[in-house]
């Protein structure tokens, strides 16, 4: 990757040898490991243990999970917001692991829809609930540094499944709770697009 990087320089005009230079390829290498780490990542070594049996069925909310990922489209970041509900029917997870496991899926390259759903499938498989929901806010660097309709580089998807689909009212409880004005989830259409990667 690192020979990679300093003919990326190059093409770019630089001179990769100059002193703040000679070492960025090095700290690139580092860097987009870490953030495509989540394709190494093991999801049940990740839970470890953390799925536990229970007698409760009431609404579970961990919100305001910071994110961080990379659009498939320009290796450009984008970051913002996840926030997860679900309704166990006799298994929960521990509530540390949900914020790890948004990490497992934002660590690589990806699109903001695809994302949210990967959260919500995993959650779902893993814990057989009656529902689950999940809703991410982000902010693209790809649409709001090249100035590319700066109104939508804030984007809001989501994912539901189970009661929270069926149910309007389980659905707006959950809106309600994570204070969610910018969209109206739920209906499939995400409130603002994504970088959709055509330029
Ligand atoms: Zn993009």
């Amino acid at each position: 990757m690192k020979d990679l990087i300093r003919q990326l320089l190059a093409e770019l005009g630089e001179d990769p040898s100059r002193e703040g230079l000679v070492d960025t390829p090095k700290r690139v290498e580092k860097a987009y490991k870490f953030l495509t780490s989540g394709y190494d990542a093991d999801i049940d070594r990740v839970l470890n243990n953390a799925l536990f049996t229970v007698d409760y069925s009431e609404m579970v909310i961990v919100k305001d999970i910071d994110f961080y990922s990379l659009c498939e489209h320009h290796l450009l970041p984008f970051f913002g917001k996840c926030h997860v509900a679900y309704i166990p029917s006799t298994r929960v997870i521990g509530l540390s692991k949900i914020p790890r496991l948004v990490d497992v899926f934002a660590r690589r390259l990806q699109v903001q829809e695809r994302l949210t759903n990967q959260i919500a499938d995993m959650i779902r498989d893993k814990t057989a609930p009656l529902g689950v929901a999940v809703v991410m806010e982000a902010t693209h660097l790809c649409m709001s540094m090249r100035g590319v309709e700066k109104q939508n580089s804030f984007a809001v998807t989501s994912a539901m499944h189970g009661a929270f689909r069926d149910n309007a009212r389980t659905r707006m409880e959950f809106l309600e709770l994570i204070k969610l004005r910018s969209a109206v989830p739920g209906v499939r259409e995400p409130a603002g697009y994504a970088c959709v990667g055509d330029d």
